[in-house]
């Protein structure tokens, strides 16, 4: 093991508060939250439990870098949105594009500086 590793090496967290790892040495049952999103998890709860640290030469952002890292077993299974919430959503999203004047869906967000879609802001703005 390399010296740079081996600064990194400190299971127990006695060095780093936390248990930390040197890149590609922590556990198996320790994922970052990308990974655990990947198998269609969320940390449920817990805090970050490790991190894995590892010395960068990535131009613009050199230094020591820091990965956190939440344990598989803790965490539970992604939530998804019941119909309902799907459906109220999708309310809320046809409100914010449709304009109160002219009364049609805009087919974007309404600029909320405005309050109608850009046509009738336009129209309003000749008409002045
Ligand atoms: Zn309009």
């Amino acid at each position: 093991m390399s010296r740079i590793r081996a600064a990194f090496w400190d299971p127990t967290g006695s060095r780093y508060g936390i248990p930390t790892w040197p890149w590609r040495m922590a556990p198996p049952h320790l994922a970052t939250l990308r990974q655990l999103t990947a198998a269609g998890l969320r940390p449920g709860g817990q805090g970050v439990q490790a991190q894995v640290l590892w010395r960068s030469r990535r131009h613009g952002a050199p230094g020591v870098r820091a990965a956190y890292l939440y344990d598989v077993r803790f965490a539970l299974p992604k939530r998804t949105a019941t119909p309902a919430q799907l459906r109220a959503l999708d309310k809320a999203n046809t409100a914010r594009r449709t304009c109160p004047d002219c009364g049609t869906d805009a087919g974007y967000v309404l600029p909320r500086h405005l309050g109608t879609c850009l046509d009738c802001a336009e129209a309003t703005e000749v008409a002045a």
